[in-house]
């Protein structure tokens, strides 16, 4: 209920008009009120299909259409359907690899931060001096790697909520995430140029921007 905006991806103008008269008769109600005097296919009628436009990705469709966003407005265009392409296989086997590792990397470092560790079932918190039993720490953090992985260790001090991670840990985490980020900037960029090279071959969609207040 409210204002609805929506940018829709349909492989045919068909689809886009069931699509476009479910979602619009659902949302507005349609059944109870009558729309308002507004049908569904009539508010459809008003879409301006520019089929001249063709956009290389769904990216710059997307951003082309951002424009006419609250404007009541709707416009569709044409981009290439690349998300299914991937770079070289041996070029794509590599880099994984090479995340892997810098994967490896950063949980190890990240374990290593870790105050609850073999051996060791108490600590004394450096900041409110609290002893804590390291066995019943239940105040977690989570990390996140850039690829997005995540890792969740108990490095809270269930007291002060001070963290008890030694800076010499943060500053580790933090050079093995800075080598992870390179890494998934790399595999980013083969699959934007594989998609890219891919372009003119590629299916086209149309990205249909449509909005209204129910
Ligand atoms: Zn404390």
């Amino acid at each position: 209920m409210g204002h609805v905006i929506r940018h829709t991806s349909v492989e045919d103008t068909e689809t886009a008009r069931m699509r476009f008269c479910e979602d619009y008769a659902e949302e507005y109600n349609y059944e109870s009120d009558g729309g308002g005097g507004c049908t569904p296919e009539a508010e459809y009628r008003s879409i301006d299909w520019r089929r001249h436009l063709v956009f290389d990705s769904y990216d710059k469709a997307d951003e082309y259409l951002n424009q006419f966003d609250g404007r009541y407005v709707d416009v569709a265009v044409l981009y290439a359907d690349t998300s299914n392409v991937e770079p070289v296989p041996s070029r794509l086997k590599t880099i994984d690899a090479r995340l892997g590792k810098a994967r490896d990397r950063w949980e190890k470092a990240v374990d290593a931060a870790n105050p609850v560790k073999d051996g060791k079932t108490f600590h004394t918190c450096p900041y409110c001096k609290s002893r804590i039993s390291l066995k019943h720490l239940s105040l977690t953090v989570s990390f996140y790697a850039p690829d997005g992985t995540r890792r969740e260790i108990h490095s809270q001090c269930p007291v002060c909520r001070h963290t008890l991670l030694s800076e010499t840990a943060c500053k580790r985490i933090d050079t093995a995430a800075e080598n992870m980020r390179g890494i998934v900037k790399d595999r980013n960029r083969l699959f934007e140029e594989a998609r890219a090279k891919a372009a003119d071959k590629a299916p086209r969609v149309w990205l249909v921007k449509t909005e209204y207040h129910c």
